[in-house]
């Protein structure tokens, strides 16, 4: 990929399912586009989901990292400027010239250079909620390849969220053959279904004091503490625009039925945005709205 300086119409951070899938429908009408990801592969957090679909009606049975396979693939296009390994940390705009109203800088480990955009479209996704907690030896955050690369044989876990993600991951560890597990949250939020078949000795509510140093929870020690906090929206380090972008009571951006976000160009698709029932689809159908009202928006100041 040639690291120059570029100006394109479009600028689409972030490669998951929202961001590939916006980046096709651009480049398919012939939108000149760049995407930038911040990871080695598109896919964003199928990346990191090692299990089989089986609700998807065009994916039934594929992993997640089967599908972040094939949304690699599909960014491989001759027009489309797809920068991997490259991360955003600032958006700037410059009022007085709408042709390239949005400058980024772009960085990879070893050169930095800007993108210029008149439509940027923000799909960087969700991170793993770290309450205020840090990264720590002894602790994992986040669901996904994580925990399905620890063993978790005859070892003593403590699990923190009252969430699906927590009471999910429960019976996966039990599964691995967990010495004993305990589940400690504020209160239970899980999908009633996924509560089956956990004892409740094991389940603890109320208040939880965390000691990182011992890897303790409540003055329990543990071999290791499995965070699901939930997700929070990802941004960058610097946004300097003309108006703040509206953000929703949780951090997520607000947008309207096309994905334009409180600043008229700039979009938002994906988990930034938290719709109900956050997925693989929803993210994919609002990339789709996006570059379809991005097209229409250009091909009427053309
Ligand atoms: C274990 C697991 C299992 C799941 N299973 C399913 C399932 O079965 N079905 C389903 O529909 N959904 C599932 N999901 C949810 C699904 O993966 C997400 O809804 C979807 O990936 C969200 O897509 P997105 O494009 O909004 O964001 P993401 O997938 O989070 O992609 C965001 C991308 O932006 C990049 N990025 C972030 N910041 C920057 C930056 N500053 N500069 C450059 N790049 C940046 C990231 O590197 C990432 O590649 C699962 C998720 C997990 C974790």
């Amino acid at each position: 990929m040639n690291l120059s300086d570029q100006t394109v119409d479009a600028l689409i951070i972030g490669a998951g399912p929202a961001g590939t899938q916006c980046a096709m429908v651009l480049d398919n009408q012939h939108i000149k586009t760049a995407i930038v990801n911040n990871a080695p592969m598109a896919g964003g957090l199928q990346c990191y989901n090692p299990y089989q679909s089986d609700w998807i009606a065009t994916s039934y049975k594929q992993t997640g990292s089967a599908l972040a396979d094939i949304m690699e693939h599909n960014l491989q296009r001759p027009n489309l400027l797809y920068y991997g390994n490259t991360y955003i940390d600032a958006l700037i705009e410059n009022t007085s010239d709408t042709k390239s109203r949005f400058t980024v800088l772009a960085k990879t480990k070893d050169a930095k250079f800007h993108i210029h955009a008149r439509y940027v479209i923000l799909a960087t996704g969700v991170t793993p909620r770290m309450g205020n907690l840090t990264h720590h030896s002894g602790f994992i955050f986040g669901p996904g390849k994580n925990i399905t690369e620890t063993d978790f044989t005859d070892k003593k876990i403590a699990i923190l969220g009252g969430g699906d993600n927590a009471f999910e991951n429960f019976t996966y560890i039990q599964s691995q053959k967990a010495r004993h597990i305990d589940l400690y949250a504020k209160k239970i939020i899980a999908r009633p279904d996924l509560c089956i078949g956990i004892p409740e000795n094991q389940i603890h509510i109320g208040d939880v004091h965390i000691n990182q140093e011992m890897v303790s929870v409540n003055d329990e020690k543990y071999d290791l503490v499995c965070v699901f906090y939930g997700w929070q929206a990802k941004y960058f380090d610097k946004l300097a625009i003309k108006q703040e972008l509206t953000k929703n009571n949780k951090g997520y951006l607000v947008i309207n039925g096309f994905c334009q976000t409180s600043h008229d160009s700039i979009f938002a698709i994906g988990e930034i945005t938290h719709r109900p029932y956050p997925s693989i689809v929803q993210s994919m159908a609002q990339g789709m709205i996006a570059g379809k009202k991005i097209a229409s928006n250009l091909s009427h100041s053309a």
